[in-house]
This record gives structure tokens, sequence and C-alpha cells, in this order.
């Protein structure tokens, strides 16, 4: 009988997982792929804060990448996993799919839970439907800005919509440092980098509520925005959770070293979904970084387990954050294994050169 192989979403981590499935399982008949995803094109996620600020983005069709693959494309929204009967459910016929095997790569969102108004009031760069709506909220306005959030997506958003309207007062508030993951010298460039982008950073400032006028922060100040940016984190859908898969308190997937789910041993998972770990035992960042060898490891272990082989281990070595700061400049900290920083750091036009490097590459890398 036929092996059904269903892959759950078509992002960085689910299109690798597919297509390393696929190659590695070419010559082994007996096993069909279906990979679900909700929108019929690839979204080059680590690009939403240029869609946001107004630029045009390749159209990268699913079907163009999955061309001689042999895998099926169901265009569907999943509303459902049962991990007990096997199946999912999806929004598109033939509506229900039943699995042997099953990659969970359904990625995340933006965490709007965090603070009352949130969910209502702020915009968000983690889909391409919150970056098509940022932009639109934002590109006829010309008051203040706010983007809430001192990791990477945060100051990627701000430096990124500053540039797309000089002159526009951007603020970045976040309630730690920003950057936390950078070194001294890093975090010094970064502070530059904003001063010369006209974004003013309120670090140490934690946000209260989000309202129609901008935030109350939680001392009992008053920030006015036109618009707020949430980059204050990713969550993943309660779906995970709903599915009977054992999952950790985020309803991150759990699993074992292979991405095996520790509770379903025919489900692998990989990307923002996962709760893995790093090399030094701390939660692994979500990242491409992070889903990208995850994709391939789930990919080697699906086609190991269905060859009577023993699945291995991931592996995560960090190398690098690679964050651009506008088109023009960018900061590449260069990390530890275990994504600690170290005082090495390419800056300003070479870093922004490097970073476009690494994005396409990532793309060209998807098509082959
Ligand atoms: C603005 C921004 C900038 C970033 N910059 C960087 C960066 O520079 N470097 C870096 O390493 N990381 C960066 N990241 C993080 C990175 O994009 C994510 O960690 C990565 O996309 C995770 O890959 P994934 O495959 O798990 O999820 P995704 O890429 O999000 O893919 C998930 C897929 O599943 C689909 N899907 C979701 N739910 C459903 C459903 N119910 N039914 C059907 N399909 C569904 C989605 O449409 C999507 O195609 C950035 C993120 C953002 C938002």
């Amino acid at each position: 009988m036929t092996h059904h192989l269903v892959v759950l979403g078509a992002g960085y981590a689910g299109l690798v997982a597919a297509k390393g499935a696929a190659r590695r399982l070419r010559r082994h008949g007996g096993v069909r792929i279906t990979l679900v995803n909700a929108s019929d094109r690839f979204v080059e996620r680590v690009r939403l804060h240029q869609l946001a600020a107004g630029q045009q983005l390749r159209d990268l069709p699913l079907r163009t990448l999955l061309a001689g693959t042999g895998i099926q494309l169901a265009v569907a929204r999943v509303t459902a996993v049962d991990a007990a009967a096997r199946t999912v459910r999806i929004d598109a016929a033939p509506h229900v799919l039943t699995y042997d095997t099953l990659v969970y790569a359904l990625g995340s969102t933006a965490d709007t839970t965090a603070v009352p108004g949130a969910a209502t009031h702020a915009s968000a760069v983690a889909t391409h439907q919150d970056a098509v709506l940022l932009h639109a909220r934002t590109q006829h306005t010309r008051g203040p800005l706010a983007v809430v959030g001192g990791g990477l997506t945060g100051i990627e958003a701000a430096t990124e919509l500053a540039e797309a309207r000089p002159g526009r007062t951007v603020h970045l508030v976040t309630q730690g440092e920003a950057g936390p993951g950078l070194s001294e010298r890093g975090r010094r460039y970064l502070r530059g980098a904003l001063r010369r982008h006209g974004v003013t950073l309120h670090e140490h400032t934690r946000v209260g509520e989000v309202t129609a006028d901008g935030l109350v922060l939680a001392d009992g100040g008053g920030m006015p925005a036109d618009a707020v940016v949430w980059a204050a984190g990713f969550r993943v859908p309660g779906l995970a959770r709903e599915s009977g898969l054992a999952v950790d308190g985020r309803g991150l997937i759990t699993v074992g070293p292979d991405l095996r789910s520790l509770s379903h041993p025919e489900v692998f998972a990989a990307g923002d979904a996962v709760a893995a770990y790093g090399p030094d035992g701390s939660a692994s960042r979500m990242s491409c970084q992070t889903g990208l060898p995850m994709g391939a490891r789930a990919a080697r272990n699906v086609a190991a387990a269905l060859t009577g082989r023993t699945p291995g281990p991931l592996r995560l070595h960090y190398v690098w954050q690679n964050i651009s700061l506008g088109r023009h400049d960018g900061l590449t900290q260069f990390t530890r294994a275990d994504d600690s920083p170290v005082p090495a750091l390419l800056t300003g036009r070479a870093s922004a050169r490097f970073k476009e490097a690494v994005t396409r590459g990532t793309v060209l890398a998807l098509r082959r």
C-alpha cells in the first residue's frame, strides 16, 4: 500500500522538509507526498518588513518551486489535526487528509496577547497579510510610528519604515535593551544606526496598553502614535495543542533530538512550531537559521524511518545574526555555535550586501 507523507506548511522549514524527503525517497517507490499550505506562494518572511515599507517582493509560486519533485500541493488552510486518528482537516476539497507520516511546520504569528489592546490596535509584520495591512495603514499617514519590540524583527521594521519616510518620527520601544543577543560593540553600532535613521530608542520602557491613539506605558506615561507595530515576540496557533500532540507551555511541539514528536513518533516537526533546544540547552531562536536545518533534518529522518534506517539527531550550530538596517546598512553579529555573540562584526553596506546574498541564496537553494 502507498505510504502517505503529509507536510503541513510550505515556509522555510516545511518546503525544505518536503523537497528533501521527495529527493531522498525518489527511488524508493510506494510513497506519495502532499504539501499543504494556506497560500500558493512561498512567502519570504524575512523580507516582510520590506513589504510593510512599500517595497515589491519577488513572486515565488510554490508550483514552480515544486516542479519536477512529484509533490502534490494542496492550497488550503489546516483547521485541525487529529494525531490519534492520523488525519488533517483542511478548508478545501477533499477536506480530510489521512497520513501515515506527518511533518508539522506551520510556523508562528505575532504574539499580540501580551498587553491589552495590542490585538485590536497594533499591526504586525509576522505574516504576509500583516505586512500588507501595515503598509496600507501607514502609507497615507504622516504622524509618529511606534514599533514595540527590541529584538531583530522590531529593529528591522523600525529602520525600514523610517527609511521609507525620511523625516517621520519613529519610536522603537523595548522593555529591555535593543538587540539583546548582540555584543557590546554590536549594540553600540546599532544605537548609532538607529540615530542615523532617525529612530528614537526607548529602552527599559514597558508598554501597558495599546490604544487607538498610541501607547500607554506601564509607568503611566503616554506615547501618541498614528500606528503601532507589534514586534514583541512570536507565538504559535493552538492547532498543535488541540491535536493531541505533546506540547510545551507555549504550545510548541515537544520533540526528541531526531525531531520526532515525544507523543506520536510518526509525527516530525520543524521550524518555529517546535520546542527544540539549542546547543547549550536553551530554547532555540525562532529563525531561518533554526528552521532550515530542522527542515533538512526532518527530511533525512523521514526518509530514514521509511527505509528502515535510524533517524539521526538535529545539531544546531549558529554562525551569525544578520540584521538589516534599511536597504543600505546592516549589522552582522558573528556568534559562537550556541548563538552567543563574539566581538566580530560586519557592518554598514558590506553587511547589507552580505544579508542580501544570504537571503537570495536561501531562495536559490529552495528552488533546487
Ligand atoms: C519581518 C521578519 C523578519 C525576519 N528576519 C529574519 C532573519 O533575518 N533571519 C532569520 O533567520 N529569521 C528571520 N525571521 C524569522 C523567520 O522568518 C522564521 O523563523 C521562519 O520563517 C520560520 O520558518 P517556518 O517554516 O517555521 O515558518 P514560516 O516561514 O512562517 O512558514 C509557515 C508556513 O505555514 C503556512 N501556514 C501557517 N498556518 C497554516 C494553516 N493553518 N494552514 C495552512 N498553512 C498554514 C504559512 O502560510 C507558511 O507558508 C524574520 C521574521 C519576520 C516576521
